[in-house]
């Protein structure tokens, strides 16, 4: 199965790939499936469902675009009207509520659409889900005394389950030799500068707290924040990346000491550096290593390669169990990008057998990295040409992540709410979704 197959297949096609592989993996849960679907080609809106989420919680642009056009494509405003997530429920499946991200794509063959007064989701002509809609939540419509609004500085994701913090909106990985090859952290930056977002590159910090304080008074499903943004691998305002992240982490648990769950995203630093973020109260650690292979890594994250290496970041990861709890060490991998164009495996058999090594590898010594569904967008240098990874990749993966997770007993993941199907709210990918519920019973 060639990924650009993807690009000409039909809706008709589609819904039938999806049912056999809801068949052949009759394992995993039948929302899973389409989960993984929408997330690695996106949605099409029409214009009267953009009329009606234009009302509801849009999308934020929390780091990357998540969209696989650029908003200079984008006819009908989705930048601005298309909602954060949906949670699909019903249809001929009698899907369980599901939680996913939005994509935007308007060539998708998933199309959603308001209809007879209730937004649903099409593949092709036919029904395949009813959607839900979150509200606007009342700290969305507040601003800062400096005129930022609140859902720019701290928005919201998961279902209102975690406020991510982008507080540095670029990446010191820079241009070809350096930044990863699916990212478009820093050309997202550019169009949404352009396309007028109030982003600014360094949130400042009284800024974050006004956000986090509005949020503390009005608000209750927040129960774990994200502290993040691009690489430093110099300075930044002065400081090394620990200790530009932690500053925000210590003002944030002085005031509200363990209120949320404190994460951040990072690169794999040494040891020294990773204590500072314990020492200013975070809990779980993200030290991405975004694809296993030892070739792929090089080409896809040549500024990882130099600064770090791979092995020394993956070194890294493990030394951290013992300053964060291996539980708390949660590096994610980009799932799709060991198939992309012209360096990834060319058959999804080998490319599970490639991601499977890593999980055994990392799970085996008690850390169960997570991952993200890539979706290829335009202004990453990955590009969208080739398209996405197979679906059948992507079902596959679940069913190694699940098992390999069960194999070696590890608990359920911390800091992404509760696990399982029609329960689940990690909307970027359904590694919660596919956590079989003996497994949450037993932490
Ligand atoms: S480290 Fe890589 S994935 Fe992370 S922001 Fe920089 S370029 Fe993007």
């Amino acid at each position: 199965m060639n990924a650009l197959a993807d690009n000409v297949e039909s809706p008709e096609l589609r819904r039938e790939r999806i049912r056999r592989l809801q068949r052949e993996f009759a394992d995993l849960p039948a929302e899973a499936v389409l989960k993984e679907d929408l997330l690695r080609t996106g949605m099409a809106f029409t214009t009267e469902a953009l009329r009606y989420c234009a009302d509801f919680k849009t999308k934020s642009y929390f780091i990357f675009s998540f969209d696989m056009v650029p908003i200079e494509s984008m006819s009908n405003e989705e930048n601005l009207r298309a909602p954060e997530e949906v949670q699909f429920s019903g249809g001929p499946l009698g899907y369980r509520t599901t939680t996913v991200s939005v994509r935007v794509n308007p060539a998708s063959p998933h199309r959603v659409d308001f209809v007879d007064g209730a937004l649903k989701l099409f593949i092709g002509n036919e029904v395949e889900a009813s959607l839900d809609l979150l509200g606007v939540p009342p700290y969305y419509q507040k601003t800062l005394a400096s005129g930022q609004p609140v859902h720019e500085v701290a928005p919201t994701i998961e279902w209102g389950y975690l406020i991510y913090l982008t507080v540095y909106r670029k990446c010191q990985y820079f241009g070809f030799k350096e930044e990863c090859r699916f990212c478009d952290i820093n050309e997202n930056y550019r169009q949404q500068v352009k396309a007028g977002r109030p982003y600014r590159t360094v949130k400042p910090l009284d800024e974050v707290m006004e956000a986090l304080g509005i949020i503390a008074d009005t608000d209750s499903a927040a129960k774990a924040y994200t502290l993040t943004g691009g690489s430093i691998t110099r300075h930044l305002k002065g400081k090394l990346e620990a200790d530009f992240y932690a500053e925000y982490a210590e003002a944030i648990e002085r005031e509200y000491p363990g209120r949320w769950i404190g994460k951040v995203v990072a690169q794999a630093l040494p040891e020294d550096q990773q204590k500072r973020f314990v020492d200013a109260g975070i809990r779980i650690y993200h030290p991405n290593y975004e694809v296993w292979d030892e070739e792929l890594f090089k080409k896809i994250c040549p500024g990882k390669e130099a600064y770090v290496g791979r092995a020394e970041w993956h070194r890294r990861i493990l030394a951290a169990r013992d300053i964060f709890g291996p539980e708390n060490v949660i590096p994610n991998f980009v799932a799709g990008i060991e198939m992309a164009r012209p360096h990834g495996f060319e058959n999804v058999d080998d490319a599970l057998r490639s991601t499977g090594e890593g999980l055994e590898w990392f799970m085996s010594q008690g850390v169960a990295p997570r991952f993200t569904v890539w979706c290829p967008e335009p202004l990453a240098q990955l590009g969208t040409a080739e398209g996405p990874a197979p679906l059948e990749y992507h079902v596959g993966l679940l069913r190694v992540w699940r098992d390999t997770h069960a194999r070696h007993g590890l608990p359920v993941p911390p800091g992404y709410g509760p696990p399982g199907a029609g329960n689940a709210l990690f909307s970027v990918s359904s590694f919660m979704d596919v956590i079989e519920p003996q497994v949450s019973e037993k932490v």
